[in-house]
């Protein structure tokens, strides 16, 4: 899966659910998703509007917190 994020959204956290350091990127739909490791992404685009960077994130390379997270239930609705 691929997912689009501005990159001036980068911040680091820890997940709610059980403590593991993230990232979360805030994607082009204004959702914001966490992941395990710093971003790699497979392409990058220039908004037609405003510039910002935007990253292309293959789910494969970098892990989703989602996707590993032993406390996911607790937390994917309110997201
Ligand atoms: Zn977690």
């Amino acid at each position: 899966m691929i997912l689009r994020v501005y990159d001036d959204t980068k911040g680091r956290g820890r997940c709610s659910g059980c403590d593991a350091p993230l990232y979360w990127y805030e994607q082009t739909n204004g959702k914001k998703h966490p992941f395990n490791a710093e971003a790699v992404y497979v392409l990058t685009e220039h908004d037609i509007l405003d510039h910002r960077l935007i990253g292309h994130i293959d789910t494969s390379v970098t892990i989703s917190h989602f996707a590993t997270c032993p406390q996911v239930g607790q937390f994917r609705r309110a997201r």
